[in-house]
């Protein structure tokens, strides 16, 4: 449609691809969405990147769910059949596992791409309806380690500034987030505020766009991060440079910290990290100095077998600084999908309720039980890599429940999770497209888009930003909130539970309204009327409150209102680079397209990147015989993949860098299933490979 076309109309929402939450114009046609524009206005102020602009293509993919499907028995076909009969033929295969082996055979997977309500219905469907707490989601894979630092550290996993203060630090640390490919426009405002005088610091192995617009570069070598922070924040220490009366005043646990650091001097971190000493001690005095220095991390740091370490080294060098608690400063996890936030708030988890409260306390479960007039499972839920992990064995999981997730692209060690799939009774796909897993199912269910309804989703500083319906959804699908009330509804009623009525909702807004009576404190002044005018970021208590951008101003969400020190300890990942796999292979994501490539690769960004490169550096290119752009295996204990190598010093020596985007060309074959004991989060960033040209096979 030419871009001069007088629209049918323009409808304003958020961005669906990653945590920034943009916010954007979509101009629609004859029931296409033909323009994206952003709109001026905060987080974005105006600016877009590619995803966001030339990312929407899915909507009107073929391969778009629009029928309900089921199978009636293993090996038989999927096939159609009407809503009704699906969900009644759901809802019996839920119970009836429930009924043989108790609700924790189940397992439910709510969605960080499905709004606040959906996630809230999801877990509840989970506690209230089957009785179990085995619910999670894909923060697993990504931000679990910096969940379980932060919260038992500061006592809230979420932002504790925002995006708009990039402009007010003087130092901004980077570290583990390729932040220009994969949180785009909040590289381009780190990258302005560094022209506009503040000084960048970017910790990172591999030579990503940000590094390049640094004043200080530290190479670190991949997985060493915890010495690195670990000897910054004992440098601070030992020479007096810290924050001594923060330390004093606001945080405990200062000595068993200090014992966990005593050896990490700047020569020790030199040895492990490969950053000369000089450097690890500048970039010490600048964070501490500043007058306000905040702290940038992703995935880079998360998604190691001691990522939650990693994310506890971040913590205490800004409590170390005291860079906590003022504007411009802070400890900011960049969140990856466009409601991460918003479903961990939701408590899609197996740990902990809405609003963080944790599934284990007594007086917690009592709250819920009064408010969703069912008893609650005591013991908290397994997550999904130990509920993936479990299936197949005695006790383990026999049935899951997919909202939105795609485990086969997603999960480590790719051959393992197919096995795991096969194994199970009972496997419900709810989504939008068709993904790896869709083989797998005996029941599919199709969803309706972030353009086809009605919500709310919260991004990674916090702002809780409404989603419009565009058009209708296609076929017969139907709001993730829909068909989860239904499926709630069915169930409670089939297992006993009682309290049907709990499940008719006239809408999202009731979903909402059963949110902010759930959550006073964090959502109770947070209601659509509001949202209509404008976003508003929790926590938000009352319908006068603006919301709070500052986190921990006075105190910590602690039971002290302390901060804790905790001991953050360096240990080596999980397999070593030798032998026959001499070198390391780090996973990510490129500029062009976004996790599984279930959307992204289904809309015109397929065009601008359609094929696998993995990066190799120069000298172990010559050292394996591999040229720029010629096909390359790279092959693990674990399987072997083939991809186009990209010959760049962009990835250190004797690290190899590969896209997780390609389903056939799966990195997630080589990755290994090693997880962080505290965390659960898999190691996709250390895993140890060797490279062969593939010539041309
Ligand atoms: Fe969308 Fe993120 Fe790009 Fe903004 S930065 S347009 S939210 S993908």
């Amino acid at each position: 449609i030419p871009l001069r076309v007088q629209p049918d109309r323009v409808v304003p929402t958020v961005c669906p691809y990653c945590g920034v939450g943009c916010r954007v114009d979509l101009y629609v046609k004859d029931a296409r969405i033909y323009r994206v524009m952003a709109r001026e206005e905060p987080p974005n102020h105006g600016a877009l990147c590619v995803k966001g602009r030339f990312g929407l293509g899915f909507l009107h993919h073929p391969d778009r769910l629009k029928t309900p499907l089921i199978r009636r028995r293993k090996g038989a076909e999927l096939e159609p059949v009407s809503w009704d009969e699906a969900l009644d033929f759901a809802a019996a295969r839920l119970a009836r596992i429930a009924d043989a082996s108790g609700p924790d055979a189940l397992f439910f997977v709510s969605s960080a791409k499905a709004s606040n309500e959906e996630n809230y219905l999801m877990q509840k469907l989970a506690r209230a309806a089957v009785g179990t707490h085995n619910v999670d989601h894909c923060a697993r894979l990504c931000h679990s380690s910096s969940t379980a630092a932060l919260s038992r550290s500061l006592g809230s996993a979420a932002m504790s500034n925002t995006l708009e203060e990039i402009g007010l630090s003087d130092v901004i640390l980077v570290t583990g987030s390729n932040t220009t490919e994969t949180h785009p426009v909040v590289g381009a405002m780190i990258k302005k505020a560094a022209r506009n005088g503040a000084f960048l610091i970017v910790a990172d192995p591999r030579r990503i766009g940000l590094a390049e617009a640094a004043h200080l570069w530290l190479r670190l070598r991949p997985g060493s991060d915890a010495v690195l922070f670990g000897a910054m924040a004992r440098y601070l220490v030992e020479s007096g440079r810290f924050d001594r009366a923060f330390v004093e005043r606001r945080t405990e646990g200062f000595d068993a910290w200090w014992e966990s650091v005593r050896d990490y001097t700047l020569e020790f971190a030199e040895g492990v990290t490969g950053v000369p000493a000089a450097r690890i001690r500048e970039a010490a005095e600048r964070y501490a100095g500043a007058r306000a220095a905040a702290i940038y991390w992703a995935m880079g740091i998360t998604q190691h077998s001691h990522g939650t370490d990693n994310a506890q080294a971040l913590i205490n060098l800004a409590l170390i600084a005291g860079q906590l608690g003022k504007p411009g400063a802070g400890l900011n996890p960049l969140r990856g999908q466009n409601n991460v936030q918003g479903a961990g708030d939701m408590g899609a988890l197996p740990n902990v309720y809405p609003g963080y409260q944790p599934a284990a306390d007594r007086q917690v479960q009592k709250r819920w039980k009064a408010l969703w007039h069912t008893p609650q499972p005591e013991t908290p839920g397994r997550t999904m890599t130990e509920a993936f992990e479990s299936i197949g064995a005695k006790d383990g999981v026999r049935g899951v429940y997919l909202m939105g997730e795609d485990p086969i692209t997603s999960e480590p060690y790719q051959d393992h999770v197919r096995a795991a799939l096969e194994k199970l009774d009972l496997l419900i796909v709810q989504d939008i497209l068709k993904n790896e897993t869709f083989p797998y199912a005996d029941v599919v269910l199709p969803a309706a888009s972030f353009a086809e309804k009605q919500g709310t989703f919260t991004n990674t500083d916090r702002r809780v930003q409404r989603i419009r319906p565009v058009f209708e959804p296609p076929g017969e699908a139907r709001p993730d909130w829909w068909i989860t009330a239904q499926l709630g509804r069915r169930l409670a009623a089939r297992t006993g539970r009682g309290w049907t009525e709990g499940w008719n909702y006239a809408g999202p807004e009731a979903v909402w309204e059963e949110i902010r009576l759930a959550l006073p404190r964090m959502f109770g002044g947070i209601d659509y009327a509001r949202l209509e005018r404008e976003p508003l970021r929790w926590p938000c208590p009352h319908e006068r409150s603006p919301g709070v951008s500052v986190l921990f101003t006075d105190r910590f969400y602690t039971p002290s209102g302390k901060a804790r020190l905790l001991p953050a300890v360096w240990r080596p990942p999980a397999e070593r680079p030798g032998g026959d796999y001499p070198l390391v292979l780090s996973t990510g994501r490129v500029l062009y397209h976004w996790h599984g490539g279930t959307l992204s690769r289904r809309s015109d960004l397929e065009r601008a990147y359609p094929k696998m490169k993995v990066e190799v550096h120069p000298a172990d290119a010559e050292r394996y015989g591999i040229s720029d752009g010629e096909p390359v295996w790279v092959v693990s204990r674990r399987g072997r993949i083939q991809a186009t190598a990209w010959v760049t010093d962009r990835t250190p020596e004797g690290v190899v860098f590969a896209p997780f985007h390609f389903a056939e060309q799966p990195a997630n074959r080589l990755t290994l299933d090693a997880y962080d004991p505290t965390s659960k989060i898999p190691e996709y960033k250390f895993a140890a490979v060797r490279l062969e040209p593939a010539g041309h096979e």
